[in-house]
């Protein structure tokens, strides 16, 4: 049986040089070895306030002893059987209660994968055989994964397109709204009628896929109209529109869905990340006649919809309603808001804008105020120096110039202000 040798963070992070390629990056060189809800513990011992999340994923704290319990469950009947082969009821029952739970009235049908990358070639693929058309239009700054799809959909080159290949044809990007670079929504939509124009033909277009928050891209939330002017563009021309909800799902926003925050009805949906709190599994939800228009054997693989990821997904599910999870987002994106304020308010002048949508909260850093004047290299050194202090951060942002804020719905308040308390002493230094 494997067991951890106890090396130190710095013998350990020599032996991952060695051994794993450097395409992966680590943001710290810290490796886990414990976490509990809000926190957790390196292999030299030291305490860390966890506002990760290890990217959105434990919306619900870490190591939650109903996932827990649900899981060691599962694991003692069994691990494994492929639902494409002798089924299981945990599959159909999480697909039930997503089904009931997607934003619009319209009848769904759910399947279920293993990564975000894997849900958003689904939902392509589905697009594609529903409509029989090959166009897609994404989003410049948006992040879609690392597959070869995922990639293609995906708005910045470096570093994720960089050194693999031209990208997959029928694939257009438009400029995401935020209104703080002065992108306006009437400007997103105008390039999106030019590429009707110069590029490809409406009706060769299968799909428009957007993040209803942008979450690599540096957490800009695209607003109700815009999303309701996009629903409008997309039934005027038979496009299938596709939100991808795979880090904003889940209660991080407020919503179940950040979608919801919109009115609007997608008509697929890619989920994956907090949905099972760590166990990996992903989905797609869509409309009914729209998710059965992939031929029987043409969805799937082998580790899709895992019994583990399915009982994990089904008390995610529990615990967001019995916990309230959806208000205690709003709630901590109040927290933040008014702390972060108060930090910019005592001379934080790097702070350019801070926005939240729900606990999805993030701070934009620029030289002296300026949002023309991104400061990388300060970002860096903020997230350095607050894990230097036992706070873990996130960057992010088509400018790497973003700091985002993903602590677990199920931190205590207590916590929170610990955690921003060591930010406020990273950032007067
Ligand atoms: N879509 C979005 C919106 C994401 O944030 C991510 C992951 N950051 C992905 C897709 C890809 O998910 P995965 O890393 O599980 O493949």
């Amino acid at each position: 049986m494997f067991k951890n040798t106890n090396e130190k963070n710095s013998a350990l992070w020599a032996r991952r040089e060695k051994a794993i390629p450097r395409g992966i990056g680590s943001m710290h060189q810290r490796f886990s070895v414990k976490a509990k809800n809000a926190e957790l513990w390196d292999a030299d011992g030291n305490r860390y306030i966890d506002f990760a999340t290890g990217i959105a994923v434990t919306n619900t704290g870490h190591g939650d002893p109903r996932i827990t319990e649900a899981v060691k469950a599962q694991i003692d009947d069994f691990s494994h059987t492929c639902f494409q082969v002798t089924p299981y009821e945990s599959y159909v029952a999480l697909a039930e209660k997503l089904n009931g739970l997607a934003p619009g009235d319209t009848p769904k049908k759910t399947i279920f994968l293993s990564t975000g990358a894997e849900a958003v070639e689904n939902a392509i693929k589905i697009a594609r055989a529903a409509t029989k058309r090959t166009g897609v239009i994404a989003f410049k700054g948006g992040f879609h994964g690392r597959t070869m799809m995922g990639m293609a959909l995906t708005g910045k080159v470096a570093p994720y397109k960089m050194g693999f290949g031209t990208n997959i044809p029928s694939i257009y990007h438009a400029p995401y709204p935020v209104p703080y670079h002065g992108v306006t929504e009437e400007v997103s939509l105008e390039a999106i009628a030019d590429i009707f124009k110069s590029d490809i033909a409406a009706e060769d277009v299968a799909a428009i896929i957007l993040e209803p928050v942008q979450g690599e891209g540096g957490f800009y939330a695209a607003s109700p109209s815009f999303m309701k002017a996009l629903r409008r563009l997309c039934d005027e021309h038979g496009i299938l529109l596709i939100c991808d909800e795979i880090q904003t799902g889940f209660a991080r926003t407020g919503k179940l869905f950040a979608t919801e925050h919109s009115g609007v009805e997608p008509d697929l949906m890619t989920i994956a990340k907090a949905m099972a709190g760590g166990f990996p599994i992903s989905g797609v939800i869509g409309k009914a006649d729209v998710m059965d228009a992939a031929l029987p054997g043409g969805l799937g693989g082998t580790y899709g919809g895992s019994p583990i990821g399915c009982v994990a997904g089904l008390t995610v599910l529990e615990i967001i309603e019995e916990d309230n999870l959806c208000a205690r987002a709003d709630a901590i994106g109040a927290l933040f808001t008014k702390r972060l304020k108060a930090i910019r308010d005592a001379g934080a002048v790097e702070i350019g804008e801070i926005r939240n949508c729900g606990a999805m909260i993030a701070i934009e850093i620029v030289q002296n105020g300026d949002v023309d004047k991104p400061d990388p290299a300060r970002t860096g050194s903020i997230v350095k120096a607050a894990a230097d202090k036992g706070l873990i951060l996130l960057s992010c942002g088509i400018r790497g110039n973003v700091i985002r804020f993903l602590p677990a719905l199920s931190a205590s308040d207590e916590i929170l202000l610990e955690g921003l308390q060591i930010l406020e002493e990273v950032i007067a230094n």
